[in-house]
This record gives C-alpha cells, structure tokens and sequence, in this order.
C-alpha cells in the first residue's frame, strides 16, 4: 500500500490534491497572438496539483489544442469563459479563480 508522504495517509484517502486544488489561486487571461489570433492562459497552480492532467481535460473539453508551459495551460483561442465551469468541475473552488 503506498502512503502518501505529504499527510502520511494511504493514498487511496489522501486529500492533498484536493486541499491544494481548493488553495490555488488560479488566474485565467486572454493573450493575443499573431495574426489576431487569441490563447487562453491559465496559470496560478501549484506543485501539488497535475497540470498535465488538467490540461488534457481543458483540451478535450473545449476540443482545442494546447500546450503546458512555465507551470500555466495555454489553449488556443478564446476559452476563458468556458473554463471556469471545467475547472470547478475538476475540484476547483469558484472563489479562487479570477478572470
Ligand atoms: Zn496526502
């Protein structure tokens, strides 16, 4: 059994993750790109959480493309309404997201 070493509990009960999710302050910007076109950048998290993951939920969800960089998701286009209702989804507080 593997034992979380960050709470000491199993890691089929631990709730770092959750707890982290619930403390980030998550920042969701819109950047313009070349030629008038837009990314949605969203940054803020931390090292407790799996940006590789969210990123891969974001993607399928607004069915674009996307890269993870400098500990932010980028997606292509402008997303940044859609994102905060995923994001809740994904165990996110509302109160910690800013647009
Ligand atoms: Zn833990």
């Amino acid at each position: 059994m593997d034992i979380c070493p960050k709470c000491g509990l199993p890691q089929h009960a631990c709730v770092c993750e959750e707890i982290a999710k619930q403390e980030q302050k998550i920042n969701i910007g819109l950047v313009k790109r070349k030629y008038g076109k837009y990314s949605t950048v969203v940054s803020g998290f931390g090292n407790d959480v799996n940006i590789k993951d969210i990123a891969k939920e974001l993607k399928s969800e607004l069915a674009c493309g996307g890269t993870v960089k400098n500990n932010a998701i980028e997606l292509q286009g402008d997303h940044k309404k859609a994102v905060t209702p995923i994001l809740i989804r994904l165990g996110f507080s509302e109160d910690s997201i800013t647009q």
